[in-house]
């Protein structure tokens, strides 16, 4: 039998992709425009996973969700923020999101995204990333390596957070900065270096290097053994 995943989305030309898309990779994919019609499928039927806007005409996704998890905790919900915003994303997952994407999102990380959340056993072990010996709760918004506390900006933790989900990946200063800032990079400014600076020396109090630097590529998330730029 196939996986089912609802989508609710408003945007049609998201909806139309993520349909389309969805269905050609073997899920069963309903669609719902609006938070009424999501909110009647939610309840009428039983899904394998949700993909769920943030806002949506009629009752927008987190008030949605605040609902649908006072009746199932189980389901995992995959939450589509507009934007990057620390605040959007904590509440998302306070509310009961078990992951978020932002968008514009690449299909392939959203595939990615879904795997990981079918695969998962358990809501509460949904909610933390690790490479190594870092671990992030995104409940808690709170990171630590070798088990000692982190002391991250929020900058710096989105920053963690995404090199945590695009592990052993070249991730270009531009991807880096659309992802992170929520802005267009200039190719000028070197905030991105500063926080990477910043993010690298934190975690290097506890341990190796495990971000290196791609020499006119970006960054990359790796092992310590095969980190090898100073
Ligand atoms: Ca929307």
């Amino acid at each position: 039998m196939s996986i089912r995943i609802l989508a609710i989305e408003d945007e049609k030309p998201i909806a139309d992709f993520l349909i389309r898309g969805l269905t050609e990779e073997g899920y069963q994919v309903e669609h719902a425009p609006d938070g009424q019609s999501g909110w009647l499928a939610l309840q009428q039927q039983t899904w394998d996973l949700v993909l769920l806007d943030w806002w949506l005409p009629g009752e927008d996704g987190i008030n949605l969700l605040k609902r649908f998890r006072t009746r199932n905790r189980t389901t995992p919900v995959l939450f589509l923020t507009a934007r990057d915003g620390i605040n959007e994303r904590v509440n998302g997952l306070d509310a009961g999101a078990d992951d978020y994407l932002t968008k514009p999102f690449a299909f392939e990380e959203l595939l990615a995204r879904i795997r990981a959340l079918l695969r998962r056993p358990t809501q509460s072990d949904s909610l933390h990333l690790e490479f190594s010996d870092i671990k992030v709760d995104l409940a808690r918004q709170s990171a630590t390596r070798a088990g000692e506390p982190l002391d991250l900006t929020a900058k710096e933790l989105s920053l963690l957070i995404y090199f945590l989900r695009n592990p052993h990946r070249v991730l270009t200063r531009t991807r880096i900065y659309e992802t992170v800032w929520d802005e267009n990079f200039d190719g000028l400014s070197n905030t991105l270096e500063v926080h990477v600076k910043e993010l690298r020396r934190k975690l290097e109090k506890l341990g190796p290097r495990v971000i290196s630097t791609r020499r006119g590529q970006g960054y990359i998330l790796e092992e310590s053994s095969t980190c090898s730029d100073a």
